[in-house]
């Protein structure tokens, strides 16, 4: 046996929600092979007392971009459309090592709170392959499970902009798939990222479908985050954003769809019947003030829905436990009637088993034979003290939950709070000094 967390508290966030007290875990060759209590078991290599701990799936991050990591606390007080002209130029032509960084910054963040696979929608402009390649090794050194989809447009958004044709951002993206063999990235997948249908022509939006198609890769993109985005899809297409893509052949298990704040009933039809996944970034769209995305009402009709912190400059923070009690609690002052609210038992499988089927991140459960993918927190402190009810006080519980160790794949990323795969202190160094750099440069618009 390799590793053993002994006589802890597990949620299972299996079919039936079970949660098992006094219970051991064991992991051999990066899988659960032990759930239970055990006296005949050889000294595993690595056994952890578990007694004050609580052992459940690791959580997933379906939305963010790493280069915000940088820019985190800028920009107050405005929408999407005049953020974006604030944060993005400083961070739009990173140096390969300061995309390391970002990502590497942003993977202790999420570590730290409990958070072991992520789906990172990386833009820079314009594209190009060695900064995909700097990001997925950032995350190979991190030890996470990670999908980069690489963020895709070709209508430029300001006159004299200068983009990549589609071929050229199309082999930057199969290039990059190619690469992760050779970088030994078993972890870390590339995708297909197209800002949003409203930024990319059909001739993009169909080579990047038959490229997903082609290497069995998926496809990720913004989605009517604000009614801005929703009313100019209406008025380029006569259609809505997500008919469109239905129109194109791109709606399918593949793809995942951010935000999805101005989405109409129309659509969550065709999202319920394609398969396909809609990721809610609650923070992120308070922060900005892009409205409440129907939680609720998707859920209702079968679609498949995950979370996001989005960037760390409309969040800004990557805690994936923050986005969680955001999204529970939003829907409650959205007008939802009582008997639909969603419950915190209801909300875990948005941060676990649903973005693992969807993404290929393991189970998000504890179960025999599932790949070991899991956190354990303190169980001893504010947040569980008197314990009443492990789901709620999980999701309702707010910052007073520690987490102590992160496994995946059965190696320990985080032992006793301490990252094991790189040097946090020299990681945390590098990006304070990047930070004061890309925000100082002459012509950068410093907010
Ligand atoms: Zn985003």
């Amino acid at each position: 046996m390799d590793l053993v967390f002994s006589n802890c508290t597990v949620l299972t966030n299996d079919r039936e929600n079970v949660v098992l007290t006094e219970c051991d875990v064991g992991v051999n060759d990066g899988v659960i092979t032990e759930l239970g209590r055990s006296n005949s078991r050889n000294q595993p290599q690595r056994l952890v007392d578990a007694s004050d701990l609580l052992i459940m799936p690791g959580l997933i991050n379906s939305h963010t971009h790493s280069p915000e990591n940088f820019s985190k606390g800028r920009a107050e007080s405005v929408t999407l459309g005049p953020w974006l002209d604030q944060i993005w130029p400083a961070l739009d032509a990173l140096e390969p090592r300061q995309i390391y960084i970002a990502a590497l910054l942003g993977a202790a963040e999420m570590l730290h709170t409990g958070t072991i696979s992520v789906v990172d929608h990386f833009r820079q402009t314009p594209m190009n392959l060695a900064a995909v390649d700097a990001v997925a090794e950032g995350y190979r050194d991190s030890g996470m499970r990670a999908v980069v989809a690489v963020m895709l447009r070709d209508i430029p958004q300001f006159k004299g902009q200068l983009l990549p044709s589609v071929t050229d951002q199309i082999d930057i993206v199969e290039q990059a798939h190619l690469n992760c063999d050779t970088l030994k990235c078993s972890k870390v997948r590339v995708a297909l990222g197209p800002s949003a249908p409203t930024r990319c022509t059909e001739n993009l939006l169909i080579s990047a479908r038959d490229l997903a198609l082609r290497h069995g890769l998926f496809l990720h993109t913004h989605i009517d985050e604000t009614s801005t985005d929703a009313a100019e899809a209406r008025k380029r297409y006569g259609t809505s954003s997500v008919q469109h893509l239905a129109n194109l052949e791109l709606l399918t298990p593949f793809l995942s769809l951010a935000h999805g704040v101005w989405l109409s009933s129309e659509d969550f039809e065709l999202l319920a019947s394609s398969g396909s996944t809609v990721v809610h970034n609650p923070v992120s769209n308070m922060r900005l003030g892009s409205g409440i995305a129907p939680l609720t009402a998707l859920r209702e009709h079968g679609v498949s829905v995950a979370l996001g912190s989005d960037g760390a400059a409309s969040n800004d923070g990557q805690d994936m436990f923050e986005a969680l009690k955001a999204a529970v609690l939003l829907q409650r002052v959205a007008g939802v009637e009582t008997k639909y609210w969603i419950t915190a038992k209801e909300a875990l499988p948005l941060v676990t088993s649903t973005p693992a089927r969807v993404f290929g991140f393991g189970t998000g459960q504890i179960t025999i034979g599932a790949p070991a993918d899991f956190i354990a927190i303190n169980r001893s402190g504010y947040s569980f003290t008197p314990q009443n009810d492990w789901h709620r006080q999980l999701v309702f519980g707010g910052n007073g939950l520690k987490v102590r160790y992160a496994v995946v794949a059965g190696k320990l990323l985080l032992d006793d709070e301490r990252i094991t795969t790189f040097d946090e202190e020299n990681i945390l160094a590098e990006a304070r000094e990047i930070g004061m750099r890309i925000y100082t440069k002459p012509g950068d618009h410093v907010v």
